[in-house]
């Protein structure tokens, strides 16, 4: 039966996908609509996405570029697409290893969460909303997705992923939209200058261009001018820009009063530039729509284009300033990169056509090159927000409070045990309620069920070089795992097993339960029940080396576990995982936890590490195994050999024979010794010492 299981969980395996790195034709596929492929990049795994022949953005998997493990110990692979203002323009998974995700929820709550992604900007702050409800998706820097519950610390490995790649993407090919801390124009600069003088420094710049020069940039392409004058000495453009968000420039040339106004005007971060021309050309040309974005200007900043917008007014000019034909402000968006105290250029764009039907055209692009000293500027220090698993750590608290709360009693407890064990009763009691803590608050609530996903995470990360921070971002689960590290080495593996696994707890409240509906009990005889024990050892070996040989298809054999349909995901799940956790859980109520004892790959796991244990710290005397076999009779997790040494890897530390030891109504020995004197005592051994196996 369980070797039948085995090879249905290898047969699962076999059939798991495992991608490699994308071809053109299926990275086409995954373009956002208006934007084509261009050839892939030669040193980084990025994709140029190309919009009216001219690179728009990049299109990328985040496996090559961070690739975080997941909780599988997998890192998952996403495909980015990003214009060129480091606007998310899609996210879509590519692969995903995901527990919850896998087999729990299905993967369409994930690519639902990543939908949320599209048209936010890698300058924003993205924080994952409560695993308990969604929030807020306000404020322009600063941004709240909603979550997934039980999957928030998947989610915020997601988020890591995608805003490390898509910044790393910015940084190599689009450096004006890396996130940096906007330049802000300094308000002490606020006197108002001539028209001289503000050329004279260079806050106005001009770009003159006459009839012959132009002419000559389209020397030799067979394309001409009709409207050309014959006097080539003529002024074809001239053109003045300045940036206006500088008070002294602003005032200069709007006068104090419309500054202001305009000041009243601008969204936050919005940006202004004055343009002026003159000339047979107009820079808007006959078809500019006012309000919209001009053809014949273009802004580039750092070789990437940055949008500006016509922005209609109706300011005048103060005197002074040459005669010009054209008035007209331009707006840069408050979430564009554009960056004031950085170069930029301004180009004039014209356009010669031949043809009549489908006309062929030829363009020639004049720049005008601005750039104001940094001095006039303030460049705020970049904030650097927490690191995502300390946001994890800080939204856990409450949860990671009462834990904390648990783990002190538990000790306290423990460190007491005799004294608390030998009160039958109440001891069983209060183990029930602990046990029913461990189940709804840890497993439940907190999401605290420890699994062997994790060990086998550890593993790949292991073979990946050492990378285990995919730990940190499950912050009840880590404190678990510290904890239960330092008990191996007191008490060995029944600290956690006897006390701290929800599944264990479930099975354990179920055996109470059958026991209370007085259900009949199995017994295997004891030679079938010392093979099955056995079993869970290979099971451990099997999920294991899985993971180091085949790490895509880990967390499907981790299956084996029925932690995450039964506590992780409250049952609400596919049918066949429903019966699988059911089927334990229904047989715990007639046999005593059957899948601790004999298949629990993490139980196993526990107990190799268990062997780490310093301590025999359950107390013995010379009279337990010979002639006493009580303790060893009642033991239910058959820990305690015939000659009374006890078999740690399989005591659960339910303190049964630790009660029975310290209760002189009930050690067989003591009893005898009340009765029958110290010499009866000292035949049987009631007053010897420890021994342990
Ligand atoms: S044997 Fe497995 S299910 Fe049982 S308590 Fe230990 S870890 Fe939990
Ligand atoms: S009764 Fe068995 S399982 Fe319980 S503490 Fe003693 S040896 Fe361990």
């Amino acid at each position: 039966m369980l070797l039948r299981w085995v090879l249905i969980l290898i047969l699962l395996v076999l059939a798991g996908p495992s991608r490699a790195a994308l071809g053109e034709a299926e990275m086409a596929r995954l373009l956002p609509d208006g934007y084509s492929l261009g050839e892939k990049d030669r040193q980084m795994p990025v994709w140029p996405l190309i919009k009216a022949g001219m690179v728009a953005g990049y299109i990328f998997e985040t496996g090559a570029l961070t690739p975080i493990p997941g909780f599988s110990g997998t890192p998952m692979n996403l495909a980015v697409a990003m214009d060129d203002t480091g606007r998310l323009l899609d996210v879509q998974i590519l692969s995903q290893h995901e527990p919850v995700f896998v087999d729990g929820y299905g993967p369409q709550p994930f690519a639902d969460f990543l939908a949320q992604y599209r048209g936010l900007t890698i300058r924003q702050n993205i924080k994952i909303g409560s695993q308990y409800g969604a929030s807020d998706r306000g404020g322009s820097t600063s941004v709240t997705l909603d979550g997934v519950a039980k999957a928030t610390a998947s989610l915020r490995i997601a988020n890591l992923t995608i805003m490390g790649a898509a910044t790393k993407v910015a940084q190599a090919r689009m450096a004006t939209v890396a996130p940096k801390p906007k330049s802000l124009p300094r308000a002490d600069v606020d006197q108002p200058l001539s028209w001289e003088e503000l050329q004279r420094r260079g806050y106005v710049r001009r770009l003159s261009l006459s009839e012959a020069q132009v002419e000559a940039a389209y020397k030799g392409s067979g394309f001409t001018d009709p409207d050309a004058p014959p006097d080539q000495e003529g002024t074809f453009a001239e053109l003045w820009v300045a940036y206006l968000n500088l008070p002294g420039i602003g005032r200069s040339l709007l006068g104090d009063v419309q500054y202001r106004h305009l000041r009243d005007r601008l969204q936050p971060g919005e940006e202004v530039l004055l343009v002026l021309s003159r000339g047979r050309y107009s820079y808007a040309g006959p078809d500019f729509v006012p309000a919209t974005v001009p053809d014949r200007l273009s802004l580039m900043q750092a070789g990437f284009p940055v949008n500006i917008r016509d922005m209609v007014h109706d300011y005048s000019l103060p005197p002074g300033l040459p005669p010009v034909d054209e008035v007209r402000l331009f707006r840069i968006d408050g979430s564009s990169a554009f960056d004031p105290a950085s170069p930029w250029t301004l180009s004039l764009r014209t356009i010669r056509e031949k043809g009549f039907i489908r006309p062929d055209r030829e363009i020639r692009d004049f720049p005008l090159e601005y750039a104001l000293p940094p001095d006039l500027f303030i460049r705020p220090e970049r904030v650097e927000p927490p690191p995502e698993w300390l946001l994890a750590w800080g939204s856990r608290l409450p949860e990671l409070s009462v834990l904390g709360l648990m783990l002190l009693a538990l000790t306290a407890g423990l460190m007491a045990q005799s004294r608390l064990a030998r009160q039958e009763r109440l001891f069983y009691r209060v183990r029930l309620g602990f046990l029913a803590l461990t189940l709804g608050f840890i497993g439940v609530y907190a999401q605290g069920q420890l699994s062997i996903v994790t060990v086998q995470g550890v593993v790949k990360g292991a073979a990946r070089g050492m990378d285990f921070s995919f730990l940190l971002y499950d912050p009840v689960s880590l404190l678990l795992w510290a904890y239960v590290a330092v008990t191996f080495i007191i008490w060995g593996r029944g600290t956690f097993c006897g006390w701290l696994c929800p599944f264990g707890a479930a099975q354990e409240l179920a055996d109470a339960l059958g026991r209370r509906l007085r259900l009949p009990q199995v017994k295997l005889p004891p030679r079938w029940d010392a093979r099955l024990l056995g079993v869970k050892y290979a099971a451990l070996a099997l999920l294991l080396g899985v993971a180091l040989v085949m790490p895509a298809a880990a967390e499907k054999v981790a299956e084996l576990e029925p932690f995450k349909t039964a506590i992780t995901l409250t049952f609400i799940r596919d049918l066949p995982f429903v019966l699988y956790a059911l089927f334990w859980l229904l047989l715990g109520l007639v046999m005593f936890k059957p899948f601790c004892r004999y298949l629990c790959p993490l139980g196993a796991f526990m107990a190799v590490a268990g062997r780490l244990r310093l301590l025999d710290w359950i107390p013995r005397r010379a009279a337990c195994g010979s002639p006493c076999q009580l303790c060893t009779a009642r033991c239910r997790y058959k820990a305690i050999r015939r000659d009374g040494s006890i078999r740690y890897d399989e005591c659960f530390q339910c303190l049964d024979c630790v009660g029975i030891h310290a209760d002189a109504g009930r050690c067989v020995p003591l009893v005898v010794a009340a009765r029958h004197g110290p010499g009866a005592a000292a035949r049987i051994g009631a007053k010897g010492g420890h021994h342990a196996g």
